[in-house]
C-alpha cells in the first residue's frame, strides 16, 4: 500500500500521532493507500521551518530562485507519465486528460512564474517635479496555501509556483481527497535542489490541517482555493487576524448560445464545458441558455453526442467519463438528479450511477445527464453541482438570458456563442463574471487574470496579479527640494 508522507524542512516526515487516514481509488471504490492524518503540531514544525527558510529564500537573487523553479518544472516533465497515471488513479480522470492538461499544466505553471518574476517590476512617479515615488514590492513572509482536489497538482503548482517565485517560503496543504501527485512533487522539489523548509506540504483534513494553517498567527496570507463554503470559514477567521486573503470559490456557470452561432463549434465546445473531468472543473458551464429559434437544432445535435460518450475505465484510452471523485460525491450528485425530478426536470439522457465489468465494478461512474424543463431560479439552476449535470433552457431575447445569466449568488466564469462582434461585446460586459470567453472555452493565458466576482471569490490569480499577491507594496516618497 502506499503511504504518503509530509513534506517539513526539506524531508519526507510521519505526522507526529502516527495516525494515517485511507485513500481512495474512485475507478475501483477501494483503499490502495494511506495520508498522513497530520494536525496542529505538523503545522507548527511547518511554519517554523519556512520561518527559518525565509531571509535565506527571500534574499536570494531573482534568477537563483527562478532557476531551482525551473528545474522542478523539467523534473515534471521528466516524470510527466508517472504523474498523470498517479494522478489519474486518485482521482478517477481519464489518464488522457490527466496527460494532456492537468501535468502539462503543472509543468507551465512553475515555468511561468519562474520565468515572470525575472521581469516583475515595481513603479515609479515624478510629482509635479516637486518628489518622486518609488514602490517595491517585497515578499511578505510564509504563505499558507491550500488546494481541492478536481485539479490537483495543477492547482497546487498555480499557488505556489507564484509564491515561491515572489520570494515566500510556503506551507501548503493538498486536498486529503487527492494527495498523492502532492506527494511526488515534494520528491521532485528534494531532487531539484529547492533548499529545505522554503516549500512544506502538510497532508490531511481540512477542519484541521487547513484551519490550523488559516490560524496560526505567524503565516500572513492565505491562498485558497475551493467550495464557497469553506472559503467563507476561512475569511472569517483570517480577516479579524488582518491576513491577506484570495479565495477562489465555486460557480454555476452560464453558457449562452445565440441562434447566430456557428453551431458546430458550439456544440464541440459545450461538450468540453459540459463534461471535462466528469464536470468537476469550476470553470464548467452547467446552466445552457439556447435561443429559441435554434433550441430543438441544438438539442438535438447536443443530445447525441452526449450519448456516444464512453463512460470507461479512466486507463483505457478512449475512455470520455472517469470516474467523479468518491462516494460522497457521487452520492451528492445522483441526489441532485433526484431533486431535478421533483423540481419538474425531465432527465433526457444519463444521470444514473454506470456499473462498469472488471476491476471497474465498484467504482464511482455517472452517465452524464442532460436535464430540460427546469426554471432558470430552481434549486439544481442555482447550486453548484460540480458534476456531470447539465440544465439546458430556451430564451428569446438579449436581455432576458442576461438576466437568467446573472441570476445566482456566483460568478466565475461565462461563455457566450455568436457571430456577432457586437453583440458578443455587449452581453459580456453585462455578464457579473470574472472570465467571459466567447466562441471558446477554458483557452487559458497564464498572464490573464484569473478568478470570479460574487461569492465565487475575492481577488484574482494569474500573471502579475499573482505577482502582486504574494508581495506587499510600500511607497517610498523623497521630496525634490
Ligand atoms: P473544499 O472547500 O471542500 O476543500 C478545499 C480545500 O480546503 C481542501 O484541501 C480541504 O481539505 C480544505 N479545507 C476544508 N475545510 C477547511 C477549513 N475549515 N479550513 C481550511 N481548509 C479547509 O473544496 P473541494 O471539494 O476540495 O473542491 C471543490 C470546490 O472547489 C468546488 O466548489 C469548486 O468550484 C471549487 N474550485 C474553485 C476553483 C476556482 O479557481 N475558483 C478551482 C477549482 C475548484
Amino acid at each position: 500500500m502506499d503511504k504518503i508522507q509530509n513534506y517539513i524542512d526539506g524531508q519526507l516526515t510521519d505526522p507526529l500521532s502516527g495516525h494515517y487516514l485511507e485513500n481512495y481509488n474512485p475507478a475501483e471504490g477501494v483503499v490502495y493507500g494511506l495520508i498522513p492524518d497530520s494536525d496542529e503540531k505538523d503545522v507548527q514544525r511547518a511554519v517554523k521551518a519556512a520561518t527559518k527558510a525565509f531571509p535565506v529564500w527571500s534574499a536570494m537573487s531573482v534568477a537563483e530562485r527562478s532557476d531551482v523553479l525551473l528545474k522542478v518544472a523539467d523534473l515534471i516533465d521528466r516524470d510527466s507519465d508517472l504523474l498523470a497515471l498517479a494522478e489519474s488513479v486518485d482521482n478517477g480522470k481519464p489518464l488522457s486528460l490527466a496527460k494532456s492538461v492537468d501535468i502539462p499544466r503543472a509543468s507551465s505553471n512553475m515555468r511561468f512564474f519562474a520565468t515572470a518574476i525575472l521581469h516583475f517590476s515595481s513603479e515609479s512617479h515624478l510629482t509635479d517635479n516637486k518628489a518622486i515615488n518609488y514602490t517595491t514590492r517585497t515578499p511578505v513572509g510564509v504563505a499558507g496555501c491550500i488546494s481541492p482536489w478536481n485539479l490537483p497538482l495543477y492547482l497546487f503548482t498555480w499557488k505556489i509556483a507564484p509564491a515561491l517565485a515572489a520570494g515566500n517560503t510556503v506551507v501548503a496543504k493538498p486536498s486529503e481527497v487527492t494527495p498523492m501527485t502532492a506527494y511526488l512533487f515534494s520528491k521532485i522539489c528534494i531532487e531539484a535542489g529547492l533548499p529545505s523548509g522554503v516549500l512544506n506540504i502538510v497532508h490531511g483534513l481540512g477542519p484541521k490541517v487547513g484551519q490550523a494553517i488559516v490560524e496560526h498567527p505567524d503565516i500572513p496570507l492565505i491562498s485558497f482555493t475551493g467550495g464557497t463554503a469553506t472559503g467563507k470559514s476561512i475569511a472569517a477567521t483570517a480577516a479579524p487576524m488582518f491576513k491577506k486573503l484570495s479565495l477562489e470559490l465555486g460557480g454555476k456557470n452560464p453558457n449562452i448560445i445565440f441562434g447566430d452561432c456557428d453551431l458546430k463549434n458550439t456544440v464541440d465546445e459545450s461538450i468540453r464545458a459540459s463534461f471535462s473531468n466528469q464536470g468537476q472543473i469550476c470553470l464548467c458551464g452547467s446552466r445552457i441558455f439556447v435561443q429559441r429559434s435554434i433550441y430543438d437544432q441544438f438539442l438535438k445535435l447536443f443530445l447525441e453526442r452526449v450519448k456516444a460518450l464512453k463512460v470507461g475505465d479512466p486507463l483505457e484510452a478512449g475512455s470520455d467519463i472517469g470516474a467523479v471523485v468518491s462516494q460522497a460525491h457521487m452520492d451528492k450528485v445522483l441526489a441532485y438528479i433526484e431533486l431535478a425530478k421533483k423540481e419538474g426536470g425531465e432527465i433526457l439522457c444519463g444521470g444514473a450511477q454506470v456499473k462498469l465489468p472488471g476491476r471497474c465494478e465498484n467504482g464511482y461512474f455517472i452517465a452524464p445527464a442532460v436535464i430540460t424543463g427546469l426554471d432558470y431560479n430552481c434549486r439544481v439552476n442555482q447550486e453548484e453541482i460540480f458534476g456531470p449535470v447539465v440544465s439546458v433552457m430556451p430564451f428569446d431575447s438579449e436581455e432576458e438570458v442576461i438576466g437568467y445569466a446573472n441570476s445566482t449568488a456566483y460568478g466565475l466564469s461565462a461563455t457566450i456563442f455568436t457571430e456577432n462582434l457586437k453583440r458578443a461585446h455587449r452581453v459580456s460586459h453585462q455578464l457579473k463574471s470574472g472570465i467571459v470567453w466567447v466562441n471558446c472555452w477554458l483557452l487559458r493565458d497564464l498572464r490573464t487574470p484569473f478568478g470570479g466576482m460574487k461569492q465565487s471569490g475575492v481577488g484574482r490569480e494569474g500573471g502579475e496579479e499573482a505577482l502582486r499577491f504574494f508581495t506587499e507594496a510600500k511607497n517610498i516618497c523623497i521630496s525634490l527640494k
